[in-house]
């Protein structure tokens, strides 16, 4: 065999290989995933709610899956918001933005990046949003600040907490200026939950980056961190380019932000967040007391937790 026999020999093997790679599709549509013990069944990882059992790492899962895991399938009730003019600026990079939508809606199921319901918790009314990192790395765009003043507008309505779990790589770049100016709207609208004393808790999930840290996410009475959630506002190589430093393992974790910036208040367990948001609403709310009397004696960070509610 010659030089050129071997050359095309190993050309048509790499073709083969990269003929025979997963497509994302594939990955979707398989009963399989990885962790850091190599393939786990899907549906293993699903009893734990899509906790690793090995490493705890905490697996993306969308608002419909974080909802029924959160209040039980069928105990929730989507919220419907409008629907602004998807696309003023006709934009058209590597595909038009149009597609891009289409596909978002398709492979979600969502009409934009968030999922808003109606809901209980602790047999207490709260309104929550949550966003889907799936639907265009769960940018926000005027759909989603619309859906998000919506939703706020309810829990006024209802006198109720409202809870907001983010997942986003930022503002949307396709609709320019208009996304930015949601940072500005959805912070207004957090601002009219202050003026009538209702609760707003964040959690932040994996990864709560760019105009969502720099708006919504960050302006919470209570910020709950996922455990090993990323938490950040530029990206990593970027800071490490500017500082022209070797950065910690654990930079831009919500682990870190507890540590080290105080933004984040506790950071929490998946199965844990829903029995801890009852707890704080009974406290935040002086409803449905679930403290007994041995936690009585924590009656002094309740009082300071209503205080910052108010
Ligand atoms: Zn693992």
């Amino acid at each position: 065999m010659n030089w050129i026999t071997k050359i095309i020999k190993a050309g048509e093997k790499i073709k083969t290989a990269i003929k025979e790679r997963a497509s994302k599709e594939d990955i979707a549509n398989s009963d399989w995933t990885s962790c850091c013990k190599g393939p786990i069944l899907k549906k293993d990882l699903e009893q734990n709610l899509f906790v690793c059992p090995d490493c705890n790492k905490h697996h993306y899962i969308s608002p419909t899956q974080r909802f029924d895991i959160m209040f039980g399938k069928g105990n929730w009730n989507k919220i419907e918001s409008g629907h602004p003019p998807p696309d003023p600026y006709e934009w058209k990079d590597t595909k038009k933005y149009t597609d891009r939508l289409r596909d978002a809606k398709k492979i979600t199921g969502q009409d934009n990046a968030i999922l808003s319901c109606e809901t209980k918790i602790n047999d207490i009314d709260v309104v929550v949003s949550a966003v889907n990192f799936k639907f265009i790395g769960g940018s926000i765009s005027m759909a989603e600040g619309e859906n998000v003043l919506t939703a706020v507008d309810k829990a006024i309505e209802k006198k109720c907490a409202y809870i907001f779990i983010s997942a986003s790589g930022g503002m949307r770049m396709m609709t320019n200026i208009l996304s930015l100016m949601q940072m500005t709207r959805m912070t207004v609208g957090i601002n009219e939950l202050r003026k009538n004393n209702l609760p707003y808790i964040v959690i932040a999930t994996s990864p709560t980056t760019g105009g969502l840290t720099a708006s919504i996410a960050s302006i919470s009475d209570v910020c709950i961190g996922e455990t090993g959630a990323t938490w950040a506002f530029a990206g990593r190589r970027i800071v490490e380019n500017t500082e022209k430093s070797q950065l910690p393992e654990n930079f831009q974790t919500v682990e870190w932000a507890k540590e080290k910036s105080g933004q984040i208040d506790m950071i929490l367990d998946r199965k844990d967040i829903h029995p801890t948001l009852g707890t704080l609403l009974s406290i935040l709310l002086k409803k449905n007391s679930v403290i007994t009397s041995e936690q009585n004696e924590t009656a002094e960070d309740s009082q300071s937790l209503t205080k910052v509610a108010s």
